[in-house]
């Protein structure tokens, strides 16, 4: 969905979206509950742990990285199950989840109440564009398959963050 700005390769070789460092897991992709019934293997073939839950009546899943830190520094990362360190993602695109064909964006609750297409301030390759190319993509259409999505599958709305650029 964004590869009019950022190529698959780049997005490959970096992988920083797919790692989560312990104050990052609430960036963790959130699936439909059938993905984790479908994925229920780590790219080693080992079992996946999900946890379950459910906004506005709409059940999702959220692989459990918790247990899988070895220490208490907080820069530890965590690869996602799905990443393979030397290919990127091994999900084919139409199972990606839905959090991570838009990533580095993000729609999100404001304190205000309403709802809108935010930008994450830390993707390294999306910080090297003119912010005005991600503000077009968005108001060319972008923007409200994102919102189309919500409206669908509520649970990948998130609560704003500071830093967070609001772009629509
Ligand atoms: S599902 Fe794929 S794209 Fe999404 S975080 Fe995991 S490895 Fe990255």
């Amino acid at each position: 969905m964004l590869g009019k700005v950022l190529s698959k390769e780049s997005c490959a070789k970096c992988g920083f979206c797919c790692s989560f460092r312990l104050k990052s897991l609430w960036e963790l992709p959130k699936v439909s509950a059938e993905f984790a019934g479908k994925y229920t293997k780590d790219i080693n073939g080992e079992p996946i742990e999900y946890a379950f839950g459910e906004q506005d009546g709409v059940k999702y899943a959220v692989t459990e990285l918790q247990g899988k830190y070895r220490t208490d520094d907080p820069e530890e990362e965590v690869r996602c199950p799905f990443l393979d360190p030397e290919c990127g993602c091994m999900l084919p695109d139409e199972d990606k989840p839905f959090d991570c064909k838009i990533w580095p964006l993000r729609y999100m609750k404001i304190p205000d109440g309403t709802y809108k297409v935010c930008l994450t301030p830390t993707c390294p390759e999306i910080n090297k564009l003119d912010p005005e190319k991600m503000k077009k993509l968005v108001s060319d259409g972008l923007g409200e398959k994102i919102a189309e999505y919500a409206a669908k599958y509520p649970f990948m709305i998130k609560d704003y963050k500071d830093g967070f650029t609001v772009l629509q």
